[in-house]
């Protein structure tokens, strides 16, 4: 960032309900169908059509409302947005204006050390459009989606750069999946999001003119869109005086953005009461039977499972990140007496073996790194054993405990046995002692890695690496008073 400038940011986040059916119709959601094949007259625009609100997706909206902290507002409305595009076939889409289902709520982020309050200003209920298919031929359209529930999640422009936005979208997807009012799955257009950014001097008060990044469908486009954009907007400053506000598009082949139209301002929208849908109440009591649905959100969880299992903050905000991670760690550690071992066995080895997908998988059953666990926790395996055996578990299931008898890979902590090995390596080595014994600490570990060796890579590392310091300082006070007379 160019200094004495800051990048102010603010989302609009599509997210498609997972309702069975679609908001004023009774046909189905599905994805995929063969095109135009889960349409109706309501959802396709026909003259004479009549819309019916779904409440599954009034309530829906409602607990994503509760679990962002939002109001949730006692008389609604929907409204009609004129705009003319062949995704959408009456011309308008049902939307809401004045009065959304959800206001005034807010998402916390943690961003290092560092907890960050971001606001959301609304969030209102909506019809989704058609999709376009662009052949060689012409473009062709599909209305299955049209009429799939949306709620639009709206954020004040408190965000300042693409790590914290993309952040934010990352904890919004888990709050939604939690809540399970939505697949989320962005390949498939179930969460979109458009980014408004502006720049301004650091410190002021007041926004700049801002434009607005259209249909984002990954948070690292999100995150380069808004770099890129931020750049572009501070050439356009310097160049002319002044940002326009426009719409712009964001290639990620090319690498950068590029200015598309001039944005739409709602009057040219026309927004008005829709008058096939009476306005409708949301009651006290239906506000309460919903926030009692509630489930565990993230952030509870991150809480839970420090106090639960005594775990660190960082651990337990890695638990949280991927879907099914920290699931698998509390099916393991529930019953076991190491769970911090547990933990560390999960995000440090399978979660590095594990592939790049939304959701966490492992070969290893949970019973074997538990098993697996209690043995590194009471020492009976060391660290490298236990990451060893991991490993192998990845690839092929087995008891963990039969095996380590088995191979002889049980820690060997016994002080007659290793004393043998330290002489043994002592003598071998006369080099390396005396290149210890001339200050060259390097050396040390060079001892260290033979008597390791030697043992397999069994011995008890702490208790190994006191009894070889105390023999190579007993050997050097020897040699020292021999050298003495000179
Ligand atoms: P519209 O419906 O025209 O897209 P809204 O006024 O509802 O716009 O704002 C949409 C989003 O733009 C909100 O997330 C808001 O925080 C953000 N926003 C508004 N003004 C600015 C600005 N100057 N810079 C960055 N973001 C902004
Ligand atoms: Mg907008
Ligand atoms: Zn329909």
């Amino acid at each position: 960032m160019q200094e004495g400038f800051e990048t102010v940011i603010g989302l609009e986040v599509h997210v498609e309900l997972n309702t069975a059916t679609k908001i004023f119709c009774a046909c189905p959601t599905v994805f995929g169908a063969p095109p135009n094949t889960l349409c109706c007259p309501v959802c396709a625009g026909l003259p004479g059509g009549l819309p019916s609100l779904n409440r599954a997706a009034v309530e829906k909206a409602i607990l994503a409302g509760l679990a962002l902290h939002c109001e949730i507002s006692e008389r609604c409305l929907m409204d009609r947005k004129q705009y003319f595009y062949p995704d959408l076939p009456k011309a308008y889409q049902i939307s809401q204006d004045r009065d959304p289902v959800c206001k005034n709520g807010y998402l916390d982020l943690q961003m290092g050390e560092v907890s960050r309050r971001i606001g959301i200003t609304r969030i209102h209920l909506e019809e989704d459009a058609g999709k376009l298919i662009h052949t060689e031929a012409g473009t062709l359209v599909d209305y299955n989606r049209s009429g799939v529930p949306l709620i639009e999640i709206v954020t004040e422009p408190d965000l300042r750069d693409g790590a914290e936005a993309a952040e934010f979208l990352r904890e919004l997807r888990r709050v939604l999946l939690a809540c399970g009012v939505s697949t989320c799955k962005m390949q498939e257009g179930a969460l979109r999001c458009d980014v408004n950014l502006s720049i301004r001097p650091t410190g002021v008060a007041w926004l700049g003119e801002r434009t607005e990044i259209k249909n984002l469908n990954s948070f690292t486009f999100v995150e380069k869109a808004i770099s890129l954009e931020t750049q572009r907007q501070l050439g356009e400053l310097a160049e002319t005086g002044a940002v326009r506000r426009r719409t712009v598009r964001y290639l990620p082949r090319q690498g950068r953005t590029e200015p598309m139209r001039k944005k739409v301002t709602a009057a040219e929208y026309r927004f008005f009461p829709d008058p096939d849908l009476r306005p409708f109440r949301i009651s006290p009591e239906t506000v309460e039977r919903i926030r009692a649905e509630l489930p565990e959100l993230p952030a509870q969880k991150r809480e839970r499972l420090k106090r639960d299992y005594g775990l660190s903050r960082s651990v337990a905000e890695v638990l949280v990140s991927r879907d099914g991670l920290a699931e698998y760690f509390e099916e393991t550690a529930k019953f076991c007496a190491h769970p911090v071992v547990v933990a560390n066995l999960t995000i440090n080895e399978l979660l590095a073996l594990a592939g790049e997908e939304e959701t966490f998988s492992t070969k290893v059953r949970s019973c074997r790194l538990r098993e697996l666990a209690e043995m590194a926790g009471n020492g009976e395996v060391n660290r490298a054993v236990a990451k060893r055996l991991l490993h192998r578990l990845t690839e092929s299931d087995f008891s963990p405990r039969a095996v380590a008898t088995e191979e002889a890979l049980l820690q060997i902590s016994d002080p007659v046995q290793i004393g043998a090995w330290i002489a043994s390596v002592i003598r071998e080595d006369p080099r390396s002692v005396s290149d210890y014994q001339n200050g060259r600490k390097n050396a040390f570990r060079a001892l260290q890695g033979k008597l390791m060796k030697m043992s397999g890579g069994r011995v008890e590392p702490a208790l190994a690496e006191r009894m070889l310091l105390e023999a190579l300082e007993k050997k050097g006070g020897t040699e020292c008073t021999n050298m003495l007379p000179n």
